[in-house]
């Protein structure tokens, strides 16, 4: 039994019936510790004795990066959680071309949430989706796959004082027509589960007698739509499986098998470094991974795909199997909250630097869901110059320029990307820049125009976040840290200088930290590229994959098994029933 098991479902016990904490505090002589136990625990004798202050009640929409991470992280008793998803576990999304092909299982990558949040806050989970959020009334209103009553009922509300939405995003199918009917996503486990035994169904259906050679073909042609970094690790995936293991098993399909990559970009992995793209496109050749360039699905219908190239020429291809994989679009609880709150011709819920939903009090958005609408320094280059004129001189002493760059650094990421970029140490390179361009006699006091010209080719290092697990968790952290600061900073403010108001921001704004990102290629080589454009490509960087995705595991037991899973491959390959 785990230690402190017996303690666990003793606090059950009491949760379920109250009374039974009085029948122990007579029946015990000595379980002072149990007594103690039961009456600490405020929520386990809900009956009656209410909790002295109420708890603030935060909502989270999902179960995904965002939402896992911040359960992971709040750790403030003050606040009673509710999370709402439609699954009850989280899933370790870059593993799931793995379970395409069986090098992992599938329960090897997910955990149930319930297992994420910390023991000392108060949290419990539905089951069930979203449909509408109602910032007015401060409720969500949602719908479980299950009857909820007796009646049957599926639908309920739930209130909150602080909303945090991270449902993520959707599969892109931009409206072609036959690609939501034919096509199988990689978005979720149960998606990679379908190709799994599609693919094994594609290697049975063509052993099958009183079929002609064309009609194998078909059958064994798997087609992958979109060359980023996930259609491209699939169609890895999905070779390595066939010339490792299944040919192996089905030796007359080994001549009528064929991948086929198409991209309508001029090249796959375009968000890689080049170096990095050559070598996928060079290796899929070798492959004999079929990747075609500047081709556009146009239609599909369920035996044949239609693509498009530049010169407008449409070529139909026969295929036994189709991957989408081309990006992602939004969700309609998201696209309906935008339409709500003025936000209806955005792809992503717009944010502040803090996660705070534009225009909206205690909504947080964050993950794939959300993109932070970074403020610009020209925009507020007048009310920076004011603020840091202290004196209303019209001028800045050097004094008064260093005072507030610090702030300014904190506010406006981009101020430090854009010193980067150009290589400069600190802000005053910038100065010294902007006053040699502008032939100015370096004086110690500067005014708007001279700070103007200091600052004003920064913002164009105002980018958008990637979608990512990575930018996901990162806020998720983020987001759970200020929670659990909530009272502290209001006291005490550590965030910049406000600019356009008084007084200080409660919290620093979130910054994200890229720490690379990998591209398995197959045949245990994998492209890495890591901050500051270091590339590797290889067999080593395969070594590196696989020690960062065990590390990067949300527990002990899915660390466990997803490295016995790479071990069982190594040693019998992967398995081919069709379960
Ligand atoms: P998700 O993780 O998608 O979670 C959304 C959650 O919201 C889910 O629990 C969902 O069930 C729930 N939900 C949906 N609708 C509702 C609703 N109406 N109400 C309530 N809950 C709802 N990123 C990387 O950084 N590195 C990688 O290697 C990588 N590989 C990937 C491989 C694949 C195959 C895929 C699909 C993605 C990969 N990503 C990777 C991207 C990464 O998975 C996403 O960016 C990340 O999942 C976004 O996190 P999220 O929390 O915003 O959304
Ligand atoms: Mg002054």
């Amino acid at each position: 039994m785990r230690p402190f098991a017996f303690f666990e479902r003793l606090s059950k016990a009491f949760h379920d019936y109250p009374s039974l904490s009085k029948i122990l505090v007579v029946s015990t002589i000595s379980g002072g510790g149990l007594i103690v136990y039961s009456e600490a625990n405020p929520s386990y004798s809900n009956n009656g004795v209410e909790t002295k202050t109420r708890k603030k009640k935060v909502v989270l929409l999902g179960t995904g990066w965002a939402g896992a991470s911040f359960l992971k992280t709040l750790n403030n008793s003050s606040y009673e959680v509710q999370v709402i998803s439609p699954r009850n576990y989280f899933a370790f999304t870059p593993l799931l071309p793995s379970v395409t092909c069986g090098t992992v299982e599938a329960r090897s990558v997910v955990e149930p949430i319930r297992n994420i949040a910390r023991k000392n806050v108060e949290m419990s989970f539905l089951e069930a989706e979203c449909f509408k959020i109602d910032p007015g009334s401060k409720k969500v209103y949602c719908r479980s796959k299950q009857g909820v009553n007796s009646k049957g009922k599926k639908e309920f509300d739930v209130d909150y004082d602080y909303l945090v939405i991270a449902t993520g995003a959707q599969s892109n199918t931009f409206n072609i027509p036959g690609v939501e009917e034919n096509c199988h996503f990689l978005k979720e486990v149960e998606d990679a589960q379908r190709i799994r035994s599609t693919v094994i169904d594609s290697f049975e259906k063509a052993s099958l007698p009183g079929l002609n050679e064309q009609e194998r073909k078909r059958m064994l042609h798997f087609v992958v739509v979109g060359g980023g970094p996930t259609g491209v690790e699939f169609a890895s995936e999905l070779h390595d499986f066939v010339n490792e293991d299944l040919v192996k098993l089905y030796p007359k399909a080994k001549n009528l098998v064929q991948i086929t990559l198409l991209e309508a970009a001029d090249h796959i992995l375009t968000m890689f470094d080049k170096r990095i793209t050559e070598f996928a496109e060079e290796k899929f050749t070798r492959d004999g991974i079929d990747v075609k360039l500047g081709s556009m699905v146009v239609k599909v219908n369920d035996k044949e795909i239609s693509a498009k190239t530049k010169a407008g020429e449409v070529s139909t291809i026969p295929y036994g199997m189709i991957v989408w994989s081309t990006g992602i679009g939004t969700r309609p609880v998201i696209k309906d909250f935008m339409k709500q709150i003025g936000q209806g011709n955005r792809r992503a819920l717009a944010t502040d630097e803090w996660l705070r939903v534009e225009g909206c009090d205690n909504i947080y958005a964050l993950g794939d869901c959300a993109t932070i609408n970074q403020r610009k320094v020209m925009e507020d280059i007048a009310a920076i110059f004011k603020k840091a004129d202290k004196e209303n001189s019209g001028t800045l002493t050097m004094k008064e320029f260093h005072e507030v760059m610090s702030d300014i650094c904190d506010r406006y990421p981009q101020v430090e990307l854009y010193l980067k970029s150009k290589g400069m140490h600190g802000i005053t390179d910038l100065l010294k820049q902007a006053q040699a361009e502008n032939g100015s006699n370096k004086s110690v006091e500067l005014d708007i125009e001279e700070l103007k010209s200091a600052l004003c080719q920064v913002d164009s290092q105002v980018k958008l976040l990637p979608a990512t697990g990575q930018v996901a968790a990162q806020q998720g952290t983020y987001l759970a840290k200020c929670f659990d600061r909530m009272e502290v900073c209001e006291k005490n403010p550590e965030g910049p200088i406000r600019i356009r108001g008084e007084g200080r921001h409660r919290f620093r704004p979130f910054r994200y930290r890229h720490l690379g990102q990998f591209a398995p290629l197959g045949g245990e080589q994998t492209a890495a590229q890591l901050p500051g454009d270091w590339v590797s490509i290889g067999h080593s960087s395969q070594w590196l994959w696989y020690s960062v995705y065990a590390s990067k595991q949300v527990s002990w037991r899915t660390r466990v098994l997803v490295v016995s899973d790479w071990m069982r491959r190594f040693i019998f390959g992967r398995d081919s029933s069709r379960i």
